[in-house]
């Protein structure tokens, strides 16, 4: 392995994403500190790219020299608790700074054309869980009955992230709030319409559609979107709906409108066969009249039974709703742009959760809690801009991630401070 991980990863993240300004205008509120807000931030944006899991391996770290090379002799390092007592008076205005600079020079480089689903750039909104437990630790936690009676404190947060191709930025994340004076959370939708709003005031346009799960078809969210310049293609699942009992009326009528041939994820073949009709007025709430497709999917399986080698098919209904027109995306772009929903639970949700360690509550205070998270995110796409930026062909490569990250980890001990610090700190 020669290639200068460490250096090239510094360097791309200094000259493109403009690091050095983000660790000048890093910023908490604690008085007189020891250790300044811009060798926290270096340190604790190298802590999660290095993707280490408790505070206490920051001592371990720290004292193997693992990010000496990375802040100015001069500056003192942290103990884990300095950069604790950090993290629970981080400025996060500074931290939501940061991530603008990062998108808007991701905008610049036509970043979210990356993978775009046939002209479309596509993002999704999801809900995931950051962690939980069973004592209450800070004043924001949510809380939910077991059904062993106990009640379990945890706390959770909607993102917003570019699909459909890589590099598979996170634009934004927002936690669920309490209700007022309860310790309930607000429904993620409202979170979802939060995020919508800020991330169109911070960055514009980032994404032509949104691809959404059910849970998220309702009036309001998808104005929201449409108040922002973005479509939606959202699932539909309760049949209740008049609009949905109206488009199965009309589509039983008729044979499907269109059919064609995929492949899913493990190779198998899938005839989706499908019925897509616009201009439907049935669902009163929505100011815009909405397209329903209908499809179903015959997925094509090898099983073996007893032995002996059975071809099985498999057939799954599925619904989605847009408020895009035929005349602009086909029935199977849509189809394609639904599909790429997953990729924020199997990619995003997944990736956080393993790599990043997104699930583990490292300092368990509110603002420790959006700082903790701001400094995954920024970690994480900072990473996946230069695998997929800068080391070209990296997935058909085939090189593991946790390779590059150990090889990161070891070429920054040893690597010549002179050579890092002039690409992470304007004045050394
Ligand atoms: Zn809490």
């Amino acid at each position: 392995m020669t290639r200068q991980w460490a250096r090239e990863l510094v360097s791309h993240s200094s000259k493109i994403y403009q690091l050095r300004t983000m660790v000048k205008q890093a910023k908490d509120g604690r008085r007189n500190p020891n250790i300044s807000s811009s060798t926290i931030f270096v340190v604790m944006l190298f802590f999660f790219l290095f993707r280490l899991r408790s505070m206490e391996e920051l001592d371990r770290n720290v004292k193997k020299g693992r990010f000496r090379q990375l802040v100015p002799a001069k500056e003192k390092m942290p103990s884990h608790d300095a950069a604790r007592q950090a993290l629970m008076k981080w400025d996060l205005e500074s931290h939501r700074a940061n991530h603008e600079l990062f998108i808007a020079k991701f905008k610049h480089n036509k970043g979210p054309w990356k993978g775009a689903i046939n002209g479309w750039r596509t993002a999704a909104i999801d809900g995931v869980e950051l962690f939980a437990s069973k004592s209450r630790c800070c004043n924001e936690c949510l809380t939910r009955k077991l059904s062993t009676g106990e009640t379990e404190y945890f706390h959770r947060a909607v993102f917003l992230q570019k699909v459909g191709g890589d590099p598979r930025i996170v634009y934004g994340a927002e936690l669920l709030k309490k209700k007022d004076g309860s310790d309930k959370a607000e429904g993620e939708v409202a979170a979802a319409m939060r995020l919508i709003h800020q991330s169109a005031e911070r960055h514009g346009v980032l994404a032509d559609v949104l691809t959404l799960d059910a849970l998220y078809a309702q009036a309001p969210l998808i104005h929201e979107a449409l108040d922002h310049h973005q479509h939606v293609v959202v699932r539909m699942k309760e049949e209740r709906r008049r609009i949905m009992k109206d488009a199965r009326g009309l589509f039983e009528s008729r044979s499907p409108d269109v059919a064609w041939l995929e492949k899913d994820s493990s190779g198998n073949q899938v005839l989706v066969q499908a019925w897509d009709e616009e201009d439907f007025t049935s669902w009163e709430q929505l100011r815009v009249p909405f397209r329903m497709i209908r499809m179903i999917r015959m997925t094509e399986r090898n099983v073996i039974v007893g032995g002996i080698k059975h071809k099985q098919t498999e057939i799954l209904e599925r619904w989605v709703g847009t408020t895009i027109d035929k005349g602009a995306a086909g029935t199977d772009t849509i189809s394609r742009i639904a599909a790429a929903r997953w990729d924020i639970e199997n990619m995003g949700f997944h990736d956080l959760k393993t790599y990043w360690h997104m699930d583990h509550a490292y300092v368990h205070h509110l603002t420790a809690i959006e700082a903790i998270l701001g400094f995954q995110i920024m970690a994480m796409n900072l990473f996946y801009a230069f695998l997929f930026g800068h080391l070209h062909h990296f997935r058909e490569r085939g090189i593991p991630q946790t390779e590059v990250v150990e090889e990161l980890k070891e070429q920054t001990r040893w690597m010549s401070e002179q050579l890092l610090t002039p690409l992470i700190w304007d004045d050394s």
